[in-house]
């Protein structure tokens, strides 16, 4: 799974469409940065989306 910080916020890649964020330029990254917020709508688990992990430290 890819991310990518905007604005402070880490977010999936590609977006889910209930995320209201879009991908411009950030860099793309394989790795969970710490510092950073996590999108509740990229990150977190929701009903439905099975083959979404919720990510674990
Ligand atoms: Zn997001």
């Amino acid at each position: 799974m890819l991310y990518f910080v905007q604005e402070n916020k880490l977010h999936r890649f590609p977006t889910p469409k209930r995320c209201g964020c879009k991908h411009k330029n950030e860099p793309l990254r394989d790795t969970i940065p710490h510092g950073v917020e996590q999108c509740a709508f990229c990150i977190n688990y929701w009903p439905g989306d099975d083959c979404y992990q919720p990510i674990s430290d």
